[in-house]
């Protein structure tokens, strides 16, 4: 939440600061461009104006010199034809010179060139009868001698006059394109300035924004680098020793496992516990307490080499993990440790005994994977506990010792919740159609070092535990949504779960099944409750009030391993129960033992005359199946028509099997139709 409203915080100024450049970049392209362009439009407009201003110039300029040309071939001309034509041309010159003259004073001049051609407009009227009265002169008189004294003396310095004001303003024009010119190339210099400045800002601003946000991602990236770890600190270490914790043990495990496994190393693990630390901290209190266990861990650090490990579990439960140990080792480090803990601690002045029990556990010898080595050396440490004998060396055979139920009862807690448990489903089959009616949940632990463990393994450890509550929970909940899913698809069967003595004591039971019956969807009545003999027997009150209210919604109840418990009939017969399922060991010897023989007719006849089905499990041949048809056994369960089978291979079987369901059959095949 905080980091967020940071970033957010951090993302208001970059974008305006981006908008800033952008809008900069924007207003500083819109500038140099509009001055370029009126920079090109002043510059075209004088060059088009003083363009005709000096083509009009130059026009009476040259039309002037074509005069004076004309005026001195004049009279040595001698043909009369060439004298006409010539003055025709002297004629036309003057016509082009007015021309030129009068278009030019209509344009826009200034003071100065309108000054100028006024002068010109003078001298003109000024030269014009003088130079008429010359060529005049030379169409009568052939004096050429006079008539040339007479251009150089009156015509010519008039003209020349004319020429020489021409010339000024000429002079005048090219000084306006040059002064023009100038100011375009200012403009230039200007923009090219302006733009620069804009550059620069755009460019520094961009360098600033740059700036600001390297260094807030920086700050932010220290920070976060920071709390990381921080959190990595708090989730490795013991706060109050500041010695390794449970996970980063584990780390280390896996990491020496690794190690010692390339390397072909062995190394040991020690758990250590104080024998007396709850006392300690019951009389001399807490604080007494934590010092003695950072005592502890200060000498069991002092007490291995740097490179071991000393990690404190919590409580005063430590590990140890000490490289390069094998069996002949452990006697001399486990005294070495044992040693260290045996000087007292001391607290205003008086000695406090501390004590400690160690297990060891030794890789590859033992164990080979991380949680194993923690657990033998548990279990170790416990026989050695008990014996009060410092410190033991882990051996199969302590498996058996409480704390090998111990340990297995903490892990099943962790199993049921884990995804660690899962259900085989056994077919149970009708005797008169030979079909599967039903389906018995059979559960299974899939232990992640021991492998699959069978429910006699842990089932009685969930009953001590207390976890049998959530375990059968579980199993239900498993059960009920695979036949919800399995009617579904059209197999009309019913599910059976087997429900252990201490869920007989479990009031809350029926309301538990309700609501798991809804929640699944599935009807009471395809939901089918094993329960054995001896758990009806060891609660009879609260057992039978479970098993009405269970009557009483619908489910189906069966007594499960019927024969092997003593049940008084009497008592069987309140029971609401509609089953009775006889145990396998009858069924199984019944062709050779003729007393299980005996047991397994008189039982079938019993409950018929209770008016009870039975169900036979322990089918396991051909010709036992056969005798309990004859005997009159409603349906049979057993590994001749089908183990218990985890779902995959169950799907199969009901597809495949020679038991299957024939309504499914036509079914399908009315499908394909
Ligand atoms: P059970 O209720 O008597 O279950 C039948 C047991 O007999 C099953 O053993 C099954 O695998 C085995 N079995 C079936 N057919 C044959 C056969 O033809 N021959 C032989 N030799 N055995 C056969 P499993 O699965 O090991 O279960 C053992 C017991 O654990 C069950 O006995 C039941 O009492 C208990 N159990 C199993 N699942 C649960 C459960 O979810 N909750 C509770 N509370 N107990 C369970
Ligand atoms: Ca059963
Ligand atoms: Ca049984």
């Amino acid at each position: 939440m905080r980091q967020s409203r940071q970033s957010f915080g951090m993302g208001v100024p970059i974008v305006a600061g981006f908008l800033v450049v952008l809008i900069l970049m924007v207003s500083l392209t819109a500038v140099g461009l509009g001055y370029v362009a009126e920079a090109n439009q002043r510059l075209k407009d004088i060059a088009q104006k003083n363009n005709a201003k000096t083509e009009l110039a130059t026009i009476m300029q040259s039309t002037l010199r074509e005069r004076a040309l004309s005026m001195h071939a004049l009279p040595i001309i001698t043909d009369p034809f060439d004298k006409d034509d010539e003055i025709q041309r002297f004629n036309l010159d003057g016509a082009a010179y007015v021309d030129a003259r009068k278009r030019l004073e209509g344009m826009q001049l200034t003071q100065e060139e309108n000054d100028i051609l006024k002068r010109i407009r003078e001298l003109t009227r000024e030269a014009q009868p003088e130079v008429q009265a010359v060529v005049e002169m030379t169409t009568i008189n052939n004096d050429q001698t006079e008539i040339f004294e007479r251009i150089r003396s009156v015509a010519m310095p008039r003209q020349r006059a004319i020429a020489e004001q021409i010339g000024i303003l000429l002079d005048i024009q090219r000084k306006q394109t040059a002064t023009a010119l100038q100011n375009a190339e200012d403009s230039y210099v200007q923009v090219r300035s302006l733009m620069l400045i804009l550059g620069t800002l755009t460019f520094l601003m961009g360098l600033g924004i740059a700036w600001f946000v390297s260094r807030h991602v920086t700050n932010q990236a220290q920070q976060l680098a920071n709390q990381a770890q921080q959190l990595a600190n708090q989730a490795m270490y013991d706060a109050l020793t500041g010695l390794p914790n449970r996970s980063l043990l584990h780390d280390r495990l896996e990491h020496e496992i690794a190690l010692a496994a390339r390397e072909k190393t062995s190394f040991g693990v020690v758990m250590m516990d104080l024998d007396r630390f709850k006392v300690i901290n019951d009389t001399l209190g807490h604080e007494v307490g934590d010092e003695v266990l950072r005592e502890v861990g200060r000498r069991l650090k002092a007490t291995v080499r740097s490179e071991d490990t000393v990690a404190r579990l919590g409580g005063d439960e430590y590990v140890l993990l000490l490289r390069d140990m094998e069996e002949k080792d452990v006697q001399q480090i486990a005294n070495k440790l044992l040693t260290a803990l045996d000087q007292p601690c001391y607290w205003q002045g008086q000695g406090i005994d501390l004590g400690a029990s160690l297990g060891v556990s030794l890789y590859p010898v033992q164990c080979t994977d991380a949680s194993t080595l923690l657990r033998c050396a548990d279990i170790a440490m416990y026989v050695a506990k008990r014996a009060g004998s410092g410190y033991v060396l882990y051996a199969p055979e302590q498996e058996h010792s409480k704390r090998g139920d111990l340990s297995l009862k903490s892990e099943l807690r962790e199993a049921i919740h884990s995804n660690q448990l899962s259900l085989h489903y056994q077919p149970q089959i009708d005797h008169r159609s030979s079909r599967v009616v039903g389906l018995e949940a059979l559960v299974r632990w899939n232990h992640p070092q021991r492998g699959f463990l069978a429910p006699d393994k842990f089932i009685p450890l969930a009953e001590e535990a207390g976890l049998i509550g959530p375990l059968t929970q579980w199993v239900l909940k498993t059960a009920l949504s695979q036949i919800a899913q399995l009617r579904a698809e059209g197999y009309q069967l019913t599910m059976a779960v087997n429900l252990s003595a201490r869920n007989l004591h479990d009031m809350t039971l029926p309301a538990a099944i309700e609501s798991l019956l809804k929640v699944s969807g599935v009807a009471a009545e395809h939901l089918k409750l094993e329960i054995t003999e001896s758990a009806v027997m060891s609660s009879p009150v609260d057992g039978l009030a479970i098993l009405t209210q269970l009557d009483r919604m619908g489910v189906t109840l069966s007594i499960d391993d019927f024969g092997t418990g003593y049940s008084s009939l009497s008592y069987l017969k309140q029971l609401p129960v509609d089953e009775l399922k006889i145990d396998k060991s009858f069924v199984m010897d019944m062709e050779e033992n003729e007393n299980d023989a005996v047991i397994v007719r008189s039982t079938i006849d019993l409950a018929h005359n209770l008016g009870l089905k039975v169900t036979a499990e322990g089918v396991e041949t051909q010709d036992a199946w056969d005798l309990l048809a004859i005997l009159g056994c409603d349906r049979s369960q057993g590994y001749f028509m089908g183990r218990p089978m985890p779902v995959e291979k169950l799907m199969e079987w009901l597809k495949t099997s020679v038991w299957k369901q024939l309504a499914i059959e036509s079914r399908r095949v009315a499908g394909k139709l």
